[in-house]
């Protein structure tokens, strides 16, 4: 069988290129390991910024979306047992979209397969990629109902695989992958509980840094700062609750509404870019060109932007012969990416600084802290990073 456009991985970004493609009338085959019941229930992301809404919209994948969304209009820094709010919305006359990523996976598995009628397998093993620096490259994988091995003929491979997939292992030589490790991880807890503030919440505490972030009227997310590599095991729910009021706490607030915990993993705070993003054929997308540790939660709206202008890209080129999109892909991309990674670096230090054991640290984090609510520049210029930028895409 034939697609000009195999798309491995069905998350945000594959998905995304997917419904795009297809309201082009471009064929594609999107190529997933897991489920489709699986995919979407995959609690992750939840933040998405203006543009990427946008986005999303102006391509006919946002009705649920606009309809369904929390506004989130400000965050709140916790530490010495007080609160500092500061209402981005009121700064700039821009918010994020609360959304939970499990439901926009919904939502583009939806459209992609069941209205604009594009080809997706799930449950696929064993997917290995062949001839990416010929014009003619192929993909192929086991079905896993026939156990029998297909080979797809294509024009180009969107890696839309995540940090983990199989695209990653078929980096030539020349690839560069740029790695940032934080020397933290962070217990990430799903909670089966309301809300306990209408926006994110920043704890920094000497103990490590705690987040607050409001998934639905049921459901929330919270973090704590761990050792790296820290086994969930070693934190029981009295462990986490005792934690997470002790690191949130704010002597004007009541006690977090405490509840079950439906999800607890630990994750090794890390960022990787690869550039360029691009080889031969195989154009990356989303996490699998740049793992973005959810310090400044931005891991899901890089990986739209990629999608949209990989999406647009592929579509002019198919359909007019126009290559100035794809050759322009990566740059694009990359400005975006290093952006976010810079944003991260400095949130992370204001996140982190106050527990690292170095007083020197300590304090130029409270610095950083204090001028974001003395400095009206300042805390419009955090604003700005924290909404994404000013631009839209
Ligand atoms: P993915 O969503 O990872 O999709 C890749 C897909 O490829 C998956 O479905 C996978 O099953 C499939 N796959 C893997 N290997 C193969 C293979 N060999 N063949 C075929 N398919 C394969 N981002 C934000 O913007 N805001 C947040 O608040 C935020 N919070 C987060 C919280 C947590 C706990 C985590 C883990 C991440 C968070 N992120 C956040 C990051 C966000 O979830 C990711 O950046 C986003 O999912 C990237 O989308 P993607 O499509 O690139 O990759």
């Amino acid at each position: 069988r034939r697609f000009p456009v195999v798309i491995v991985g069905a998350g945000p970004a594959g998905l995304t290129i997917g419904n795009i493609l297809r309201a082009a009338s471009v064929d594609c085959l999107v190529l997933e390991t897991e489920t489709r019941e699986f995919i979407e229930r995959r609690p992750r992301a939840g933040v998405l910024e203006e543009w990427a809404v946008r986005g999303l919209e102006q391509r006919g994948l946002a009705e649920s979306l606009l309809e369904r969304a929390q506004l989130h209009t400000a965050c709140e820094f916790r530490f010495g047992n007080e609160r500092y709010r500061l209402d981005y919305h009121e700064l700039t006359g821009h918010h994020h979209y609360v959304y939970p990523q499990p439901l926009l996976v919904t939502d583009l598995v939806r459209e992609y397969a069941d209205v604009r009628g594009g080809a997706i397998r799930f449950g696929v093993r064993d997917v290995q990629l062949h001839g990416l620096d010929s014009d003619r490259p192929t993909v192929s994988y086991t079905d896993p109902a026939t156990g029998e091995r297909h080979l797809v003929h294509c024009d180009f491979v969107a890696g839309c695989d995540g940090a983990r997939g199989v695209t990653r292992t078929v980096l030539p030589q020349g690839a560069r992958i740029a790695r940032h490790d934080y020397g933290v991880g962070w217990l990430a807890l799903l909670a089966e509980a309301p809300p306990s503030s209408d926006c994110v919440v920043f704890g920094i505490h000497p103990r490590g840094f705690a987040g607050h972030m409001a998934r639905s009227p049921e459901v929330t997310r919270y973090y704590l700062q761990c050792p790296p590599g820290d086994d969930p095991e070693n934190w029981s729910h009295d462990r986490v609750w005792a934690e997470l009021q002790e690191r949130l706490g704010a002597a004007d607030r009541p006690p977090l509404t405490e509840g079950r915990l439906i999800e607890k993993r630990v994750l090794d705070m890390h960022n990787q870019v690869v550039e360029p993003m691009v080889f031969g054929r195989l154009f990356l997308a989303g996490d699998a060109a740049h793992l973005t540790a959810p310090i400044a939660a931005k891991g899901m709206n890089l990986a739209l932007h990629d999608a949209f202008l990989l999406g647009d890209g592929l579509v002019a080129y198919l359909t007019k012969g126009d290559a100035a999109g794809l050759d322009g892909y990566s740059a694009a991309c990359l400005g975006r990416v290093w952006d976010y990674q810079e944003f991260s670096q400095w949130l992370s230090e204001v996140y982190h600084g106050a527990s690292s054991g170095d007083a020197y640290r300590a304090g130029t984090t409270l610095a950083r802290l204090r001028r974001l609510f003395e400095s009206p520049a300042a805390a419009a210029a955090f604003a700005e990073q924290y909404l994404g930028g000013s631009s839209a895409s």
